[in-house]
């Protein structure tokens, strides 16, 4: 048996339909932005494996940092205790950071850290005596898949099943062009009607959504209507984090900064599972008193684990290299070059770029939906060339290593060129 077969005896796999989906292909090996499976078939690794690798596989400057820490300090409980590689990390980060983040708490995924934010952000108004229960969130937001985080997304085929369970949250518009104005007055109006805690935004990408971008204009807006009125804000900056949009954070394109940053995906160049939720100090501040009943009663057994610091630590400086940043610019004009070849293209609706991240959208008869045919048809087609890509609906987007290869880069726009012909 294959490692394809003996998987299918046990293994139950994310978003996946095992009656009607094909089986996973099994990966033995990764170097660069190339991944190989187990009959030495040659993938490009078009997304960075659901967005979390900047580096490439396999990277050995971390391996190596990971090595170190394994045989220094594997882990220790973060309960009454630290260790160096959190407290270093922890400076690293308040350096780049925008300025009023002063606190971070660890987790260990994006979910966790969004479950945190919100925690928080009701916990914030409790301590304080006062009874705000409400979240706002954007519409088609993901913010990850356990309670709070599954409520404040807005796809319904993560969240269909859980109606009703949730706790309240308020959708307003995505401030694209057109719809800045209806976005303003759905927040002034769910902050006038609601006690509302917090506001939840993926700062100019949703992800999940399909790479929908929206300017930062209308954010710093958005932001600031909820200063005036103390509602909390927390960017997730779950996938857009550590240099994705060009900028270490999408947070740095605007003139408002949030309360709260949620960072995870690219924190550890895609090695070990770690996540951060950063604070201002006014929010932890409602948290420090004499009453221990005030304190965050929130934690996982694996907090600030020192290897998953150590991998973050290696990534952070790989990331601030002048060679990592010229990565950077050098896909995003690779993108904006493919971007100009394509936009006319006549099954082409729209594209989009920001850093390095390239989204095109196909047409279609009817509305596609997130897991449909076409999306199906078009992700068996890019297998088939040996590219990942996972289309979500009729969105295409690349999300890749920075490290990927111009080479490499030309043969992702080569077979999303010819996908266009045979759909
Ligand atoms: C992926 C993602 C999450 C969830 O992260 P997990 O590690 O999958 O739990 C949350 N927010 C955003 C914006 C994401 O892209």
């Amino acid at each position: 048996m294959n490692l394809t077969e003996r998987d299918s005896r046990h293994l139950w796999h994310p978003y996946t339909q095992h009656k009607t989906s094909k089986p996973p292909i099994a990966i033995i090996k990764g170097e660069g932005a190339l991944l190989w499976d187990e009959n030495n078939k040659e993938y490009i690794d078009a997304i960075a494996s659901w967005w979390v690798n900047p580096f490439g596989h396999s990277n050995k400057f971390i391996a190596d940092a990971i090595y170190k820490q394994l045989t220094t300090l594997e882990h220790v409980l973060f309960g009454g205790f630290t260790h160096e590689p959190a407290v270093v990390l922890a400076e690293k980060l308040i350096e780049i950071l925008p300025k009023n983040q002063q606190k971070l708490f660890f987790s260990d995924n994006g979910s966790t850290a969004v479950e945190v934010a919100i925690k928080v952000a009701l916990q914030f108004f409790y301590n304080k005596g006062e009874k705000r229960t409400t979240i706002i969130a954007f519409e088609n937001a993901f913010h990850g898949d356990t309670f709070a985080a599954m409520a404040a997304s807005g796809i319904s085929c993560f969240t269909e099943a859980f109606q009703g369970m949730l706790i309240d949250v308020i959708r307003i518009p995505v401030p694209i062009k057109g719809q800045m104005q209806d976005s303003l007055n759905a927040l002034a109006e769910a902050i006038q009607n609601n006690n509302c805690a917090g506001f939840i935004f993926e700062p100019l990408v949703q992800g999940a959504a399909g790479m929908v971008m929206y300017e930062s204009v209308g954010l710093d807006k958005l932001i600031r209507i909820c200063h005036e009125n103390k509602v909390l804000t927390i960017a997730d900056e779950v996938m857009t984090g550590f240099g994705k949009t060009g900028r270490t954070f999408a947070t740095d394109y605007l003139n408002e900064k949030p309360d709260m940053m949620c960072l995870s995906k690219a924190l550890t160049g895609g090695t070990i599972p770690m996540a951060i939720t950063t604070f201002t100090q006014d929010v932890y501040d409602a948290f420090y008193d004499e009453d221990i009943y005030k304190a965050l009663f929130h934690g996982h057994t694996f907090t600030a684990n020192p290897t998953g610091c150590a991998a973050a630590l290696a990534s952070l400086s790989l990331l601030q290299t002048e060679e990592m940043q010229a990565n950077i610019i050098r896909v995003n004009k690779s993108h904006l070059g493919f971007q100009k070849h394509i936009e006319h293209h006549p099954a082409v609706v729209t594209t989009r770029v920001l850093g390095v991240i390239f989204a095109l959208e196909i047409k279609t008869e009817s509305s596609e939906s997130y897991y449909g045919s076409l999306r199906n048809k078009l992700y068996d087609f890019f297998i088939e060339n040996g590219i990942i890509l996972r289309p979500i609906g009729n969105i295409v987007y690349i999300l890749p290593p920075y490290i990927i290869t111009d080479d490499q880069l030309r043969k992702v726009y080569e077979v999303i060129e010819k996908a266009l012909k045979t759909v």
